[in-house]
């Protein structure tokens, strides 16, 4: 989505991807197929490049850093090394940043687990520090019963324990910024999981007037003190209260910013090759209410039902395994407003 973005700015991309047919191959200028880890390619691909970036967190460091060596690297390496490391990531929001996150304490043995618990207070949630995501890696501690399985589920991974926040409701922001310190965000988004793995995503979010400006103010805090280049997630609990708490970052467009497509203003890809070629960035305010709903495994073949739904766009990725629970594509549906 990124390569077509560009390509209708009148740019290239060529894709570096381990998987032999990714996506991105049907759409882009040149495709190469390396592993992140033989950094020589890495670096030669890169070289060919203006400017070099990623749309998957778990690139590794080093193949960012490498990257960077020959070419213009944004999002910036740091910000992917703090996003992959949940320790590193609640570390600088809450310090550097002095955004506000769950309650965690760094969780190295069976006997420190079990202080963090009491320190903490139940329920509470053990989390991988790294490779997590769409919940995996994760263990929700609700009594006393649950400390032994869950440290047995982290199989010897490093962990952090968090505090369980009673949520009201998860939201996001998707902004973007450039090398001058530009900043623009879309309006906040509302997001609805289905076991752990995100559902739908509406926007603008309803009824958020009280925090609409807090949780944009608080992704700049972020994205500022990571001198941060591109577009980026910030993921939050909205509390009862209205204050609002970040689950975490991703340097990256993000599934919660599809809606944006279809929206009538800038889409998020468009905005992140923006963002990281230093072009003005544009408007992000929809002209339009947008609920996008992702396509789950075997959800995509209802493809031609959604076909016949009036205001209805949708978006299919070419992946060829429908896995349960893999993204294979998602629908936006405009909400016509009352
Ligand atoms: P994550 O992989 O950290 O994004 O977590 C996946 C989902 O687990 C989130 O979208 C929340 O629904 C839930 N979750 C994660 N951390 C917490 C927490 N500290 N308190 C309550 N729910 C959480």
């Amino acid at each position: 989505m990124l390569a077509l973005s560009a390509a209708r700015l009148g740019l290239q991309c060529r894709i570096y991807d381990p998987s032999p047919n990714g996506p991105a191959a049907h759409v882009s200028d040149q495709y190469t197929q390396a592993e992140y880890s033989d950094l020589a390619d890495v670096k030669a691909f890169a070289k060919t490049c203006d400017i070099v970036t990623y749309e998957f967190e778990n690139v590794p460091s080093d193949t960012a850093l490498a990257a960077s060596t020959v070419s213009t690297l944004y999002p910036p390496a740091n910000a992917l090394d703090v996003a992959q490391d949940r320790l590193t990531e609640k570390s600088f929001i809450r310090d550097i940043a002095k955004v506000p996150v769950a309650n965690f304490e760094d969780v190295a043995s069976l006997k420190g687990l079990q202080s963090s618990v009491n320190h903490l207070g139940l329920p509470c949630i053990l989390k991988t520090r790294r490779m997590g995501y769409d919940g995996k890696g994760q263990f929700v501690i609700r009594t006393e019963n649950d400390i032994i399985s869950a440290w047995e589920g982290l199989n010897g991974q490093a962990a952090i324990l968090e505090k369980f926040m009673p949520f009201i409701r998860e939201v996001s922001v998707i902004a973007a910024r450039n090398s001058r310190g530009d900043f623009t965000s879309y309006p906040v988004i509302e997001n609805i999981h289905k076991n752990q793995i995100l559902h739908t995503s509406t926007a603008p979010s309803r009824n958020l007037t009280t925090t609409r400006d807090d949780a944009q103010n608080l992704a700049r805090r972020i994205m500022d003190a990571l001198g941060y280049v591109g577009v980026m997630a910030t993921e939050f609990f909205e509390m009862e209260d209205g204050s609002l708490i970040v689950n975490e970052i991703a340097p990256r467009v993000h599934n919660s910013g599809h809606w944006t497509q279809d929206a009538g203003c800038i889409d998020q890809f468009e905005l992140h090759i923006r963002a990281i070629c230093g072009w003005p960035l544009g408007s992000t305010a929809p002209l339009h209410k947008v609920e996008m709903t992702n396509l789950l495994g075997e959800d995509v073949n209802d493809w031609a039902n959604y076909a016949k739904e009036p205001n209805t766009f949708i978006h299919l990725y070419g992946k060829s395994d429908p896995r349960a629970g893999r993204k294979m594509g998602h629908i936006n549906r405009i909400i016509k407003s009352e």
